[in-house]
């Protein structure tokens, strides 16, 4: 059988949500969740083509969500382009890079 909500809420933080372990494509770290840099609630789980970045090497990553569950895969060149464009996207990346330089992960 199938996960047919592959997101939960993380119990008693309302600003992550968790799915099944994934793999980075790039660097091949696992990871089994997303929040907002900011700190601030997600105003709704990840969808299919929906963008996140890497906490560990900070790569672009697209979540592919469907019947099965959910995957990802690193970003295409459109993609990247148009998350460069972006001022939201921009200071996002900027907020984790300074999140990640303060915790000197
Ligand atoms: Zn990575």
């Amino acid at each position: 059988m199938f996960d047919s909500r592959p997101f939960r809420p993380e119990p008693g933080d309302p600003t992550t949500v968790r799915h099944s372990t994934l793999h980075c494509p790039t660097c091949g770290s696992h990871f089994d969740a997303v929040s907002a840099p900011d700190g601030s609630r997600l105003a709704r789980l990840p969808q299919n083509g929906d963008l996140t970045v890497c906490w560990y090497c900070t790569d672009l990553l697209v979540y592919l969500v469907g019947p099965l569950g959910v995957a990802c895969r690193i970003a295409d060149a459109a993609e990247l382009e148009a998350f460069q464009a972006s001022p939201y996207a921009r200071r996002w990346l900027a907020q984790l890079q300074k999140f990640k330089a303060r915790k000197q992960l």
